[in-house]
């Protein structure tokens, strides 16, 4: 059966959003490199293209989580399936995410790369879905808010289906999964 699309957000909304947080970490560590971390996989896209908006001398890393859960929230239990390449110690770190939902993936990530003594650690989400939000943890620089719904496009997958899509989805009546995410 197809999956029933609608559009959210155009490829141009998008990308004023990327301008402008691209601007907005500019702004607060102009001269000072930073070591910018991918949330994998989901963010793919939108970490290509904010890391071309920005001035400052940035090191790339990569980590790749799994958090798994019933139907389309997460239940808290996140394994990190890729650690970083890099020391985050007494660095400047910025993690990039594609969304924050419960919370429970970022709350990780955050917490393991903190027991590491960065010099400073901040958050910068694409999309900010706070209804479903489980977990006190709030992103530094916020591109989209969104109500609720299951987002595709621009990186998001469903079961690995629509990453390639310029523009951002919801997906109508999203059937349950029950796998990791
Ligand atoms: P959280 O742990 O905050 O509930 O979930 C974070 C991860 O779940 C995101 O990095 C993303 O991979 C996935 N996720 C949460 N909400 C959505 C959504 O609306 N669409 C897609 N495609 N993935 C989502």
């Amino acid at each position: 059966m197809l999956d029933s699309l609608k559009i959210l957000y155009t490829r141009d909304q998008i990308a004023e959003q990327v301008r402008r947080l691209g601007s907005e970490i500019n702004r607060d560590y102009a001269g000072r490199e930073i070591l910018l971390v991918c949330v994998l996989k989901g963010s793919f896209l939108f970490f290509a293209d904010l890391v071309r908006t920005l001035t400052c001398p940035v090191v790339v890393d990569f980590v790749r989580l799994a958090s798994y859960g019933c139907e389309t929230i997460s239940s808290g239990v996140v394994e990190m399936r890729k650690d970083l390449e890099f020391s985050v110690t007494d660095r400047d770190v910025v993690i990039v995410e594609d969304i924050v939902d419960t919370g429970y993936t970022l709350q990780t990530l955050y917490h393991r790369l903190l027991d590491r003594k960065p010099r400073s650690l901040k958050i910068c989400t694409l999309l900010d879905k706070r209804v479903d939000r489980r977990v006190d943890i709030e992103a530094d620089y916020i591109g989209l808010a969104l109500d609720d719904g299951f987002v595709v496009g621009y990186g998001l997958d469903y079961q690995e289906k629509y990453r390639e899509l310029p523009d951002l989805y919801v997906l109508e009546d999203a059937p349950p999964v029950d796998e990791e995410r």
